[in-house]
């Protein structure tokens, strides 16, 4: 561990640092004074602790694509200097973010932590505490000089996750986060116990901040009844460039030749169909079943085992930094920052 690492704090809001409003009667951002007031602690560090703070805090249900950029624009601006960085940031939308930094940044040899509270920091039994003090200590952490964590990663209740494996699994217990198709990359007992075989290696290219997405996408959930509207309407948005079809299970959906009828058609003028399962767990498999070879003989492009926040993600990057709709396809079928397997 290297006593003296510096690490750079980006407060972008979250319940972590809200506090109760007497006149709405609901919880509200504050600045990152109130946060330091709060945990003395943080001055018991030997690290340069320095903080960055979002000119007006969010809720993290207001974060889009332009705080994205506004986020990975702090971090290459401060890279050289920060041994890591760690993010407060809301949960709810978490997951997305810890998606959307791991595409935007590219060879990444320093940590970023993202991590956040289920309780205020003021609140008697808040996990804030040691969501941060920890996340900070991961980002710190150095073997040989060089840092342990190399990636975007979750730090949550005890658990380092990589941060496009996540999914935001509950809105009440403090272990809010789970990975189910990749292994956590570190465990917070009495020491931090690293998985190393599981973290991203050290990247020999150059370091590379992406600063565009394109969010002209959206997300067709399948359901039993939906109708040929539901399926035309999201189709026909103007403007878009891809769709997300979440189906059931390893991937299928029903056999009904008007509804693949309105995907063939949108493939033909162009439009990316990625496909996504609703289950937390486990991959689409195109094959496995009839009711998902179809749609892969009509051209719809399997997302494997990706989680649903890391395929928004990813579509919005690729579609942002990339125009041949056939490298995109290839690309979303690859590993990028190990969001499949
Ligand atoms: N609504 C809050 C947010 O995502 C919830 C949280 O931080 O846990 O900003």
């Amino acid at each position: 561990m290297n006593k003296s690492a510096s690490i750079l704090i980006i407060y972008t809001g979250g319940t972590i640092g809200m506090i109760h409003d007497k006149n709405s009667n609901s919880l509200k951002p504050v600045d990152f004074q109130r946060i330091k007031d709060l945990i003395p602690e943080l001055q018991k560090f030997d690290y340069h602790l320095s903080t960055h703070c979002f000119d007006t805090p969010v809720d993290s249900s207001n974060m889009n694509p332009d705080l994205w950029i506004e986020t990975v624009k702090i971090i290459e601006k401060n890279y050289n200097e920060y041994d890591g960085f760690v993010i407060l940031h809301g949960t709810d939308t978490m997951a997305y973010t810890a998606s959307a930094l791991s595409f935007l940044l590219e060879n990444i040899n320093k940590p970023v932590i993202l991590t956040g509270s289920q309780l205020p920091l003021e609140s008697l039994r808040t996990d804030a505490k040691e969501n941060l003090i920890t996340a900070i200590e991961i980002a710190a952490a150095k073997q040989n000089n060089q840092s342990i964590v190399t990636e975007v990663c979750i730090y949550f209740e005890y658990q380092l996750y990589r941060g496009n494996r996540t999914h935001k699994f509950s809105a009440e217990d403090f272990e809010a986060f789970r990975s189910v198709n990749y292994p956590i990359l570190a465990e917070a007992g009495v020491d931090i116990r690293f998985n190393h075989s599981v973290i991203q290696k050290q990247s020999t290219n150059a370091f590379k901040v992406y600063n565009k997405l394109d969010n002209n996408i959206a997300i067709l959930k399948l359901f039993p009844g939906f109708t040929e509207q539901y399926v035309s309407a999201i189709l026909n948005i103007r403007g878009l460039k891809a769709v997300i079809i979440e189906t059931y299970g390893a991937g299928n959906a029903p056999v009904d030749l008007c509804f693949l009828s309105i995907l063939e058609t949108a493939i033909q003028k162009g439009i990316i169909i990625l496909n996504i399962t609703q289950c937390n767990g486990g991959s689409v498999e195109h094959g496995k079943y009839e009711t998902s070879a179809m749609l892969e003989r009509i051209g719809i492009i399997s997302g494997k085992d990706m989680t649903l926040e890391s395929a928004v993600a990813k579509l919005m990057f690729l579609l942002g930094n990339y125009a041949d709709v056939t490298e995109i396809k290839n690309m979303l079928q690859t590993s990028l920052r190990g969001e499949l397997s």
